[in-house]
């Protein structure tokens, strides 16, 4: 049985009326894993509405935790921003209204291409419509037990005078400069590090509870039942451990199902986006694989597990993984290990699969494709020449379209120089020898008489240059050397069947022409 399908069982045992949380902070760059989180909580929302339970999801956005540090990427000015609530930080490139804004806004675009079905709450507004009032009030009236359960679950003494909570300073505007003199439903006083003294409104939003604190009081406001969260978190001593204790005995709800997380780790080479220097993230992830490749290749492993991410080559073995699997689904043939593996990917489409399965042009060969076409038109062309095309339908040609995008930004931002190359437009300088010349002139003959199709082109190539005095080895360099001036390339017959034909053969017998 898929994961999820094993999770929403264990969930509805103990009701069929479920509420998943996720979420994330937008305190600086969003990394590809935290995907993850989002995924996975869709994916047990699928799995438990197939199993009939009434289910809602939410995804609640940190916007109000305060910027930590200066980042490299902000300017100097930004020292005087440590300390405000990321929703009261100006955007650092002046494109949007807040800092949480500059880092979430697109990222939720990513989240709508993989199709997650949920309610957006940012953290600074519930607190300024007064959802954690009673819950931060708890807090305060119940300090000692408070302070008994952080210590007994961190094995950590608090120290003198801790109170989970900042409030917000009225004339600096930080939350992490003020310290607590004293609580009278429905203020705190304080007094602040730049020499304000004033009381904060509980109410209003006037301050924020702490991570350890504000993560139950979130299971009890919206009566979360299920929530996936990083493994950090699920470390014994850690916030789950303390918020499972701080929910049932100062907040009286209960925690909800964990679902502890594994993270994406970058792995092999070009992690780093060609343009901008970051490594990969989220956004990225999404504009270099269709949403359903990337969901797939998450869901198909326990959520225990870690995933290596490799943005160079990596991509190609994922798509082809997911386009196997694939054609399991629509032609049969998967083993019984591998039935989880068509539940993985059921799961990644978000309406549910198509009645029938959707071209299939694989990653490898659009990769070729892309790089000597100038337009979608010409990809078509290519397409219909060197593929099986019948049958195609609008659907198809969507995906189809939806994948040359992501293949032309994977060339552009990571993928490695050794797939790239450019047609030579007309015959590079190159030396061609009397051999050369020789082996040449008889693929040109073989290739006259030769199908236009990859096969077919790839055998004749191959037959010929085993048969040459060059050797096979040779006979090839000097094929990529006189089309794209390099010594190694794509797949030679598969990569000249998607040439023009008549273009190869001019190449061909210019290039022989030219022997000393
Ligand atoms: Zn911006
Ligand atoms: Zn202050």
């Amino acid at each position: 049985m898929h994961w999820a399908d094993v999770i929403a069982r264990d969930l509805m045992s103990t009701g069929d009326k479920h509420l998943i949380s996720a979420g994330i902070s937008p305190t600086g760059f969003i990394h590809v894993g935290s995907l993850r989180e989002a995924v996975t909580a869709e994916t047990v929302r699928k799995a438990l509405a197939d199993q009939g339970a009434d289910v809602r999801m939410i995804y609640l956005i940190d916007s109000y935790d305060p910027l930590r540090r200066r980042y490299d990427f902000l300017p100097e000015g930004y020292e005087d921003e440590v300390g405000k609530p990321i929703s009261h930080v100006p955007c650092p490139y002046g494109c949007h209204d807040t800092y949480a804004d500059h880092f979430i806004k697109p990222f939720m675009e990513s989240m709508d291409e993989i199709g997650v079905n949920c309610e957006l709450f940012w953290t600074h507004e519930l607190y300024e419509r007064g959802m954690f009032t009673e819950t931060i009030d708890a807090t305060f009236r119940r300090r000692n037990k408070v302070l008994e359960i952080l210590n007994g679950v961190t094995g950590r003494e608090m120290p003198d005078g801790f109170y989970p909570f900042s409030p917000l300073c009225k004339r600096c505007g930080r939350l992490n400069g003020t310290h607590i003199t004293a609580y009278e439903y429905p203020y705190v006083h304080y007094v602040c590090d730049c020499g304000e003294s004033g009381k904060a409104d509980i109410r209003k939003g006037e301050g924020k509870l702490s991570w350890r604190l504000e993560w139950p009081a979130k299971w009890k406001i919206f009566g979360v039942t299920c929530e996936p969260f990083g493994k950090d978190h699920a470390a014994a001593g850690g916030s789950y451990d303390s918020g499972v204790r701080l929910v049932r005995e100062v907040f009286d709800a209960e925690p909800p199902y964990p679902i502890p997380y594994e993270f994406i780790q970058l792995k092999g080479k070009g992690q780093m986006h060609k343009s901008t220097g970051s490594s990969v993230s989220g956004i990225d992830a999404l504009k270099m694989m269709p949403s359903t490749v990337f969901t797939y290749t998450i869901i198909r492993v326990n959520p225990e597990r870690h995933i290596d991410y490799d943005s160079g080559l990596g991509i190609l073995d994922m798509v082809d993984e997911y386009d196997r699997v694939e054609r399991l689904y629509y032609e049969g043939g998967a083993t019984e290990k591998e039935e989880d593996l068509l539940r993985a990917y059921e799961l990644s489409q978000p309406n549910g699969p198509r009645p029938t399965m959707s071209i299939q042009i694989p990653y490898r060969h659009l990769v070729n494709v892309v790089q000597i076409s100038r337009d979608f038109d010409d990809i078509l062309t290519i397409l219909r020449r060197t593929t099986d095309f019948q049958g195609v339908d609008i659907d198809d040609l969507k995906t189809l379209e939806k994948r040359v995008e992501c293949v032309r930004y994977w060339l552009n931002a990571f993928a490695p120089e050794s797939v790239k190359f450019k047609i030579s437009e007309t015959l590079p300088d190159v030396e061609i020898s009397p051999e050369e010349s020789v082996f040449l002139k008889e693929l040109l003959q073989v290739l006259e008489g030769c199908e236009w199709t990859g096969d077919a082109v790839h055998n004749a190539v191959y037959e010929t240059a085993k048969a040459s005095s060059l050797g096979a080895k040779k006979a090839f360099q000097t094929l990529y050397l006189i089309f794209i001036e390099r010594r190694s390339g794509p797949r030679l017959g598969h990569f000249l069947a998607t040439l023009e034909r008549d273009f190869v053969l001019r190449r061909i017998a210019e290039a022989a022409e030219k022997a000393a």
